[in-house]
């Protein structure tokens, strides 16, 4: 079975096309730009990688261009392309109704649609991808896999704020959780590492990259999260601020005369990393900063690491126990600082890593980095959300 994975953002549509006899990728890509110029990039293993500018006026136009690199004769990897035998849509929201992956048709998109106003940003370009999709593969089933579904089974009280009952009855406004197809991938990969049926640990997920979150999975399920009602809240991330007061936010607008909008970009474009340090939003030049003297990017990752602390020991108390804590994504998977900062002085909550395998880890592979007393294993897992939605779009056409 052949299947095309498809993460659409505003301008720009991602893709990856599986074979999941093997697991095997065939071709990855992307189109950058869409409806502002256009860049198309396409990669098939043992052949030359293919980077071309290009028109790429839609998103329609964007699936056009993939499909036509798939089935070419020197770069593709496909003779045609109903060779595709399903289609699977990332999808960061899926509101209240979608609890897990699910079909695409008229009915979804049009749930999709009504919940745009809780999800402006990412709604729009993951409903242009799913039609631009079933438009030119009518005939090929499609599913969606939500960030939000592994979010679905929290109890009352960690998703209801502190806020008027009507701003969730009437607002929408509740926790909802994202990165869940990251969280729920490495803690399956966690279990089976260590081959424990996943219904006897309790484990805490660090999903740290540009955005970051972090997740408690007890017995496999997810029964908190750091983000909530949109991917702001939680830790200090890239160039968002994560949890702050939320008085800061009339008072700033009020002391500056700042719009709504332009409120909204100084907590998501000019804050974390980036804001603290005012060197960068990546974590490798902050930590090089730092490295170099520089006390504001050494401060930056202090407010990291004691965020990350800050919810394991949140999240402990919350499980009652704690039996994995795993590091995945950008950062988790690659700065042994990082790891090594959220872990210092853990070792009351039975969390001791190993400073030799923590430094000289093996990227790309799981590695358990727990020291040998440890009582909580400690494990890096690289994540790979578009093979978790291939198998999920597998199970669902199925
Ligand atoms: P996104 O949230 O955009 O998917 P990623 O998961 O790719 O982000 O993570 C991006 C972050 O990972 C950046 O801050 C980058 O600096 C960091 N990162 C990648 N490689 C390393 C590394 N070797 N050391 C430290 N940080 C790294």
């Amino acid at each position: 079975m052949k299947i095309l994975v498809i993460n659409s953002g505003s301008s720009s549509l991602k893709y990856q096309l599986f074979d999941m006899e093997t697991g095997n990728i065939l071709a990855k890509g992307g189109c950058e730009r869409i409806g502002a110029g256009g860049f198309i990039t396409h990669k098939v293993p043992g052949k030359p990688d293919f980077k071309a500018d290009i028109d790429l006026p839609s998103h329609d136009e964007a699936l056009k261009e993939v499909f036509s690199l798939l089935i070419d004769k020197e770069k593709g990897v496909l003779q045609s392309i109903s060779e595709i035998d399903a289609v699977g849509h990332r999808v960061a929201h899926g509101g209240e109704r979608f609890k897990k992956s699910s079909r695409v048709d008229e009915d979804a998109i049009a749930y999709l649609e009504s919940i745009v106003p809780i999800n402006p940003l990412h709604g729009p370009a993951a409903i242009k991808g799913m039609k631009a999709c079933l438009s030119l593969l009518p005939n090929t089933p499609q599913t969606a896999t939500f960030d939000t579904s592994f979010y679905a089974n929290f109890k009352e009280s960690r998703y209801i704020y502190g806020l008027p009952y009507d701003c969730y009855t009437k607002d929408g406004v509740r926790r909802y959780g994202f990165h869940g197809t990251s969280h729920r991938y490495v803690s399956a990969k966690a279990a089976e590492y260590l081959k424990k049926d996943i219904k006897s640990l309790k484990m805490i997920t660090c999903h740290l990259g540009n955005g970051s979150s972090i997740t408690a999975v007890d017995k496999g399920v997810a029964v908190d999260t750091s983000m909530g009602f949109t991917p702001q809240e939680g830790i200090l991330m890239g160039t968002r601020s994560g949890s702050i007061d939320p008085t800061i936010i009339p008072y700033l607008m009020k002391k500056r005369n700042l719009t709504p909008d332009q409120m909204a970009d100084l907590l998501n474009k000019q804050s974390g990393l980036l804001g603290v340090t005012g060197v960068s939003n990546d974590s490798r030049n902050c930590e090089e900063a730092a490295l170099a003297g520089n006390k504001r990017a050494q401060l930056a990752l202090d407010i990291l690491f004691d965020g990350v602390k800050r919810y394991i020991g949140a999240y402990t108390a919350e499980m009652n126990g704690l039996d994995v804590l795993v590091f995945t994504a950008g950062i988790g998977e690659n700065s042994s600082l990082t790891r090594e900062g959220v872990c210092k002085d853990m070792d009351y909550l039975g969390i001791k890593i190993d400073e030799e395998k923590n430094r000289n880890f093996k990227r790309g592979v799981i590695q358990d980095i727990s020291a040998p007393d440890s009582k909580v294993k400690v494990l890096v897992i690289p994540t790979n959300e578009e093979y978790m939605i291939a198998l999920d779009t597998q199970k669902l056409v199925k």
